[in-house]
């Protein structure tokens, strides 16, 4: 589950990212709600870096969280439009490629398509 692991990381980071985020407003309003106190400038501006420090973890959260590589998504456009006429195999799996035989008109054995005679008898097919 490489996926889930990745997309648990990132939820990680970002409820980390919102409780820094959290932290850092509460105490800045703290800080603001209470005016004339000792060093009331450096505890604001330690809140917003606290903040600041919040958000960064929240966007680089979504960030991963979003921008993940999807493994469905290149596929699927690959597959919405088919090349026409060259290979329809490859859309279908190479499987199918080598189940088309070409039945043997002396012998009936089945042989490759590919095939110039036939394996069983020699037979030009
Ligand atoms: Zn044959």
């Amino acid at each position: 589950m490489p996926v889930t692991g990745q997309r648990a990381g990132s939820i990680v980071v970002i409820a980390f990212g919102s409780l820094v985020t959290g932290v850092g407003i509460v105490t800045g309003i703290a800080c603001l709600s209470v005016p004339g106190s000792d060093g009331r400038a450096g505890d604001c501006a330690g809140s917003a870096v606290i903040a600041a420090v919040g958000v960064l973890f929240l966007v680089v959260g979504i960030v991963a969280f979003v921008a993940r590589p999807g493994p469905s998504r290149g596929p699927a456009a690959g597959a919405a439009s088919p090349p026409r006429g060259i290979r329809p195999v490859v859309v279908e799996r190479t499987v199918v490629e080598e189940t088309v035989k070409v039945r043997c008109r002396y012998c009936n054995a089945l042989n490759p398509e590919t095939a110039t005679k036939c394996a069983t008898c020699g037979a030009p097919l």
